[in-house]
């Protein structure tokens, strides 16, 4: 058990709390900073963004792994479905898988999205 109390292996909102600390921290880091990479590519380098999404292959399955990087976010119901899908979602969430880094934020969250680039 860490100072926080909480059991190596403990499941939390769905995760798996490693007994690694330092592990989690460059996890969440990791992940933090694809968030942060999409953002920015998003809103300041949409060339780049237009032709990655012009290459990409594959579909959503609607899994939302990308909705639950670091944590799951507040938009989505109990059920695991997005309040605002239809409606007014980040642009983030719109164009999300951006390019292969984006896919390997999802695999190591324990997911695999479905859109790939060749
Ligand atoms: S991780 Fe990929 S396949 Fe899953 S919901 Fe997100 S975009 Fe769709």
């Amino acid at each position: 058990m860490g100072k926080t109390g909480i059991k190596s292996g403990t499941n939390i909102g769905g995760r798996s709390i490693p007994g690694n600390r330092p592990m989690l921290l460059a996890r969440w880091g990791r992940l933090g900073y694809g968030k942060l990479r999409r953002f920015v590519l998003v809103h300041f380098n949409r060339r780049y963004v237009q032709s990655q999404l012009l290459q990409r292959k594959g579909k959503c399955s609607q899994c939302g792994y990308c909705c639950r990087l670091i944590f799951p976010c507040t938009m989505l119901t109990r059920g695991g479905l997005c309040r605002v899908y239809s409606g007014r979602r980040w642009l983030v969430c719109k164009i999300f898988p951006i390019d292969d880094r984006d896919l390997d934020d999802v695999k190591s969250a324990g997911g695999r999205c479905e859109y790939y680039w060749d």
